[in-house]
């Protein structure tokens, strides 16, 4: 059966600049990485401040490229730290690298990103790497984790996927351009999309440049250049992969990319008015995650707390009133192909997922919408009793 939702969970902005966008890449008869990607890259690195931003076929490439140019995988016994409340992407593509994930905890039921003090507990010789997370688009604690990798001189990789050109006072910089790499998706449901798309930025040329060239198979030249009468043959540098975008996901990727700043400050105000409503209408009832910097950073998803014996009964009760729900994330620890990767547990991400419930969040939604859905979100509560 499928669902008729009042309200969907997320939905993309997409417009005639994008139909145009695609169109005159089909027209121009060149569909394939080239000039488009070359301008996707370049404006978007520029919006975030990085020196290098290099576009790739999805998030989950942007992390195995970034884990393996900062080293991950060249030790047989190399592990990075990261949150288990996360996509199991960077997870995996550590353990694609023949690394070990070690997951750390977050720093508390309100505030699920990667915990300082038990990644500073958890370090240890065999630390290649550590993941940090922005969840829905706020900023972890960057300055305390930056100090605390750069003494030891450990590689920090940023999933910014929730964090599109968003600005973090506390380190004068964009999410992404914090660590030593960062890594964004275009998935169809994150702020902006491509479709399938991701992007790698960095200012360490070497990174970027290892980067670039794993993207293509560790090849020397691209089709684009051999196409303009440049080098007609090419040497293999390393083992790479086929992670390339093309130039229609990056013609949306660009006309996405004018929209993005109109798109997060829409978010970060329903973000607002989400966090003020559900204080005015469930109390203590719920708590609206980074209800508090609500406007401080994407409003990637509108995630609330609830006691976690009621989760499941309220989630089917907004289900009934027609409202469609998600939980980001269940910890990665606790996944079967991760049985055995974190044996003493994480107190709170596993609290935080059981209570966890995330609701619609996208730019079709308006003030009116989200009083709706919290007004729906407190009659699930009473009909769950
Ligand atoms: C979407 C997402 C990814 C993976 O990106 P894909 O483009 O789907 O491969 C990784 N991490 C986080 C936090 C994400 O939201």
């Amino acid at each position: 059966m499928t669902m008729q939702w009042k309200y969907t969970l997320s939905e993309p902005v997409l417009g005639e600049e994008e139909l145009k966008a695609v169109t005159d890449c089909i027209t121009s008869g060149w569909l394939s990485m080239g000039p488009r990607t070359k301008a996707f890259e370049e404006q978007y690195a520029a919006l975030i401040g990085a020196e290098h931003a290099i576009a790739v076929s999805n998030g989950t490439a942007a992390l195995h490229l970034a884990l393996a140019a900062v080293g991950v995988g060249s030790d047989p016994d190399d592990e990075v730290i990261q949150p288990s409340i996360n996509f199991v992407a960077a997870a995996n593509m550590t353990k694609a690298l023949g690394a070990k994930p070690i997951f750390a905890d977050i720093v508390s039921v309100n505030e699920p990103t990667l915990s300082p003090s038990d990644l500073e507990a958890k370090i240890n010789d065999r630390t290649k790497a550590v993941v940090v997370m922005h969840f829905g688009g706020y900023a972890a604690r960057m300055p305390e984790i930056m100090e605390i990798c750069r003494v030891r001189n450990i590689a920090v990789v940023e999933d910014a996927c929730h964090a599109p050109a968003q600005y973090d006072a506390a380190t004068a910089r964009s999410l992404g351009t914090i660590g030593t790499v960062g890594c964004f998706s275009f998935f169809s449901n994150k702020n902006m999309t491509t479709a399938e798309g991701g992007m790698v930025a960095t200012d360490d040329d070497d990174i970027a440049a290892k980067i670039r060239n794993m993207r293509s198979h560790g090849m020397t030249t691209l089709s684009w250049d051999r196409h303009h009468g440049r080098p007609s043959t090419y040497d293999v540098m390393a083992h790479g992969y086929n992670y390339r975008v093309d130039d229609l996901r990056s013609a949306l990727g660009l006309a996405q990319l004018a929209k993005l700043p109109s798109i997060n400050d829409k978010r970060r105000s329903l973000a607002a008015t989400y966090a003020s409503e559900i204080e005015r209408q469930l109390g203590n009832r719920a708590h609206y995650i980074f209800g508090d910097r609500a406007k401080d950073g994407t409003a990637h998803l509108a995630g609330i707390v609830i006691d976690p014996d009621l989760r499941d009964g309220v989630r089917t009760e907004l289900a009934n009133l027609g409202v469609q729900s998600s939980l980001h994330y269940p910890p990665i620890h606790m996944f079967s192909a991760f049985e055995g990767s974190c044996p003493d547990g994480l107190i709170n991400s596993e609290r935080f997922s059981r209570g966890m419930i995330t609701l619609p969040m996208h730019s079709g939604l308006d003030e009116v919408a989200v009083q709706g859905i919290v007004a729906l979100l407190a009659e699930a509560f009473d009909r769950n009793v």
